[in-house]
């Protein structure tokens, strides 16, 4: 585990300072650029995992990923807070790339997969036992408890894109022959590496009549 001792809430604003000097020292001009606005072409919608976070796992700066983070990356059709993002992302920041990003070892995910009352979260962790059903004969199928837990975090991310890819926002943009194309990733976090679960969508032509609304 990752050693915390030492984080304090002043040692961010320390923390902060000594980033702003060493910026300063190496681009004196960075914060002028960053504050005069923001166009980023990717909307990344990820884990509330701290050992997740959008730009350092993908070596991107303030500026260059706008995000979205959840417990567990799920997309739920009723989340005004998810849905608001998207819309700004698609609509105004008018990014090419919406990304889900789940990572094995996701806790969401494991807590899902039990027979555990948590409280509160329960009700968001539904949204993956939905996962699970849709995909049961699949996952049941699997022997080893943690591959099975692992192609669950896929399947979650699998389940989002086709789900987000059913939302008015995302259909009225490739009707409008916006470039948008949705993508699902998986992080490792035994190596960082992340996976392309390569199912990457950019139109509705191939869907189920109920699916395309636009
Ligand atoms: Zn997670």
């Amino acid at each position: 585990m990752i050693e915390t001792n030492h984080i304090t809430y002043e040692s961010l604003l320390l923390g902060n300072k000594n980033w702003v000097e060493k910026t300063l020292q190496e681009n004196p001009d960075y914060f002028e650029k960053l504050a005069s606005g923001q166009k980023p072409p990717i909307l990344w919608i990820g884990c509330s995992d701290s050992r997740v976070p959008a730009n350092q796992v993908t070596g991107t700066l303030p500026g260059e990923i706008f995000v979205h983070r959840n417990i567990a990356n799920v997309i739920a059709h009723n989340d005004l807070n998810m849905l608001s993002v998207l819309d700004y992302a698609v609509n105004v920041l008018k990014v090419n790339h919406v990304i889900i990003n789940g990572h094995y070892g996701c806790g969401g995910v494991a807590a899902a997969m039990s027979d555990k009352q948590f409280g509160l979260i329960d009700n968001w962790l539904r949204n993956i036992k939905d996962v699970y059903r849709i995909h049961k004969e699949e996952v049941d199928a699997i022997q080893d408890e943690e591959a099975k837990i692992k192609r669950m975090v896929d399947l979650n991310v699998i389940e989002g894109v086709h789900k987000l890819s059913a939302t008015a926002i995302v259909q009225n943009a490739w009707a409008k022959g916006q470039d948008l194309q949705l993508h699902g990733w998986v992080l490792d976090l035994n190596t960082g590496l992340i996976k392309d679960l390569e199912v990457s969508c950019t139109s509705n032509v191939s869907f189920d009549k109920v699916f395309k609304i636009a």
